[in-house]
C-alpha cells in the first residue's frame, strides 16, 4: 500500500479547504485573502488558489483596498450570497412546502402545491412543477440543487425512502426520481433532520455546537446537528424520539411498543384528548377556532387556542409539553447539547408549551448537563424543513459551484 496520498484524499482535502474557506467568507461578509489564510490555518498559497475559483464563480466579489500591515494593500473581498441558489421542498402533512434560498439560506421566494395524493407519483410531479416555477426566476444555471426533505426513515447517503408510516412509502429512489426528472442533483434526508439543519445554518441554531431540533406535530421527531455536520447515526436512523418508551405498560403505539412518547404527546393524541374534554365544558375559545365541531379541530387551532388562553387546549398542551420534557432530559443528560429547538406545530403554543419542556426538563436532567443547554423555539416556524431541505446542498455548495 502506498504511503503517498492518493488523488481522492488529495481531492477530498481540496474540497474540506474549499469549504472552510466558503463558511468563512460568508461568517466574515468582507474580507481578504491573508485574513482567510490566517483564520483558517492554511497556507497563502492554497487559500489564493481557492479564493481565485470562489472569486471566479462569482461568490468572492473585490471591493476596494483594505488596510496595510505594512506592504501593499489587500484587496478587500465581499461575499455574495446571491451568486448561487438553492431549492428546499418539505413534503408536509397535507402540502409541499417549495423555497429558492440565496446562500445564506435565505428565502427569496416560496411556493405551495397540493399534490394529488400521498403516493411518489403524484408528489414527484407536484414537486417537478413546484421547482420548475422556482428556478424559472433566477439563472437556471446558478441553482446549486435541490434538497427534500421526506417523512419517514430516509437513507442519506443513497437518497432512497425507506418507509414513511401514513405515506405508505417503501424504497422510494427519491433523489434518483426527481434527479431524473429536474436535471438537478437532489439530497435526500428526513423531515426533522433537514429542520434541524436548517435551524443551524440560519435560525435559532446557529452558531451551535451540538444542536438537537424536535419536531412535535403529527409525530414527534429530532434531528442532531454536531459541528455544524447532520448527525444521524449508521443508518440514518437517529433521532426517533417520538420512540422513547415513557410509560412501559402504556397504550399501544404505531411502531409495535407501548408507552411511547408518540402516544402520549403527540398531535392525533392531543386531539382526541382535547375532543374528550370540549364534550364536558370549557374550551369555548378552542370550540370557535374549531368552527363548532371538534371532529374537524387541527393540532395548529389546538396549540393556537393554547397561545391565546384556552383553559382546555392550555391544559392538553402542557401535559404534552411534560412528557416531552421527561424524554428532553433524556436527551439533554445523552448528548449534553447546547441548543434544543422545539418546532413543528405545537412549538407555535409558545411559552405554555415551552415552559413545561423546560420545568420538566429541569426536574430530571443532571445540573450539569442542563447547565449548558438553551430551550428554545424554531426560529424558522414552518420555513424550518424546506430551508434545512436547501440546506443540505448549501452543506457542499463548495463543490457544487465549480461543477457549472
Ligand atoms: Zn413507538
Amino acid at each position: 500500500m502506498s504511503i503517498l496520498p492518493g488523488r481522492r484524499q488529495l481531492e477530498e482535502v481540496r474540497s474540506t479547504n474549499r469549504a472552510l474557506l466558503l463558511a468563512l467568507a460568508r461568517d466574515l461578509r468582507v474580507t481578504t485573502c491573508p485574513a482567510l489564510a490566517e483564520r483558517s490555518g492554511l497556507s497563502r498559497a492554497t487559500a489564493y488558489v481557492i479564493v481565485d475559483e470562489l472569486q471566479r464563480a462569482g461568490v468572492l466579489v473585490e471591493a476596494g483596498a483594505g488596510k496595510s500591515n505594512g506592504g501593499r494593500r489587500p484587496q478587500l473581498l465581499r461575499f455574495a450570497p446571491r451568486a448561487r441558489f438553492a431549492v428546499g421542498v418539505e413534503m408536509g402533512e397535507r402540502d409541499l412546502h417549495t423555497v429558492l434560498t440565496d446562500l445564506d439560506g435565505t428565502v427569496l421566494h416560496r411556493d405551495v402545491a397540493v399534490a394529488q395524493g400521498t403516493t411518489p407519483e403524484p408528489v414527484l410531479a407536484a414537486a417537478t412543477a413546484s421547482i420548475a416555477r422556482l428556478v424559472s426566476r433566477v439563472p437556471r444555471q446558478h441553482v446549486l440543487g435541490v434538497g427534500f426533505a421526506a417523512p419517514g426513515l430516509v437513507d442519506i447517503e443513497s437518497g432512497v425512502v425507506h418507509t414513511a408510516v401514513g405515506y405508505e412509502w417503501g424504497e422510494v429512489p427519491l433523489a434518483a426520481l426527481l434527479g431524473e426528472r429536474t436535471g438537478f442533483p437532489v439530497s435526500v434526508a428526513n423531515r426533522s433532520k433537514a429542520a434541524a439543519l436548517g435551524e443551524y445554518y440560519s435560525g435559532a441554531g446557529v452558531g451551535a455546537r451540538l444542536l438537537v431540533y424536535v419536531y412535535v406535530g403529527r409525530g414527534i421527531a429530532a434531528g442532531i446537528v454536531r459541528d455544524g455536520t447532520l448527525d444521524a447515526g449508521v443508518n440514518s436512523s437517529a433521532g426517533e424520539i417520538g420512540h422513547i418508551t415513557i410509560e412501559p405498560a402504556g397504550n399501544l403505539c404505531d411502531c409495535g411498543n407501548r408507552g411511547c412518547l408518540h402516544t402520549l404527546a403527540a398531535g392525533a393524541v392531543l386531539i382526541a384528548q382535547a375532543r374528550a374534554q370540549l364534550r364536558q365544558e370549557g374550551g369555548a375559545l378552542l370550540r370557535e377556532r374549531c368552527g363548532g365541531t371538534p371532529e374537524r379541530l387541527t393540532t395548529v387551532q389546538l396549540a393556537e387556542a393554547a397561545r391565546d388562553g384556552d383553559d382546555v387546549a392550555r391544559s392538553v398542551v402542557q401535559a404534552s409539553g411534560r412528557y416531552l420534557g421527561i424524554a428532553a432530559a433524556s436527551v439533554i443528560n445523552l448528548f449534553n447539547p447546547d441548543r434544543l429547538i422545539l418546532g413543528g406545530p405545537l412549538a407555535a403554543a409558545g411559552p405554555v408549551f415551552l415552559d413545561a419542556v423546560r420545568e420538566e426538563a429541569r426536574r430530571r436532567a443532571l445540573a450539569v448537563p442542563f447547565s449548558a443547554v438553551q430551550i428554545c423555539p424554531s426560529a424558522l416556524g414552518s420555513d424550518a424543513g424546506a430551508i434545512g431541505a436547501a440546506a443540505l446542498v448549501l452543506g457542499h455548495a463548495s463543490d457544487l459551484l465549480l461543477q457549472d
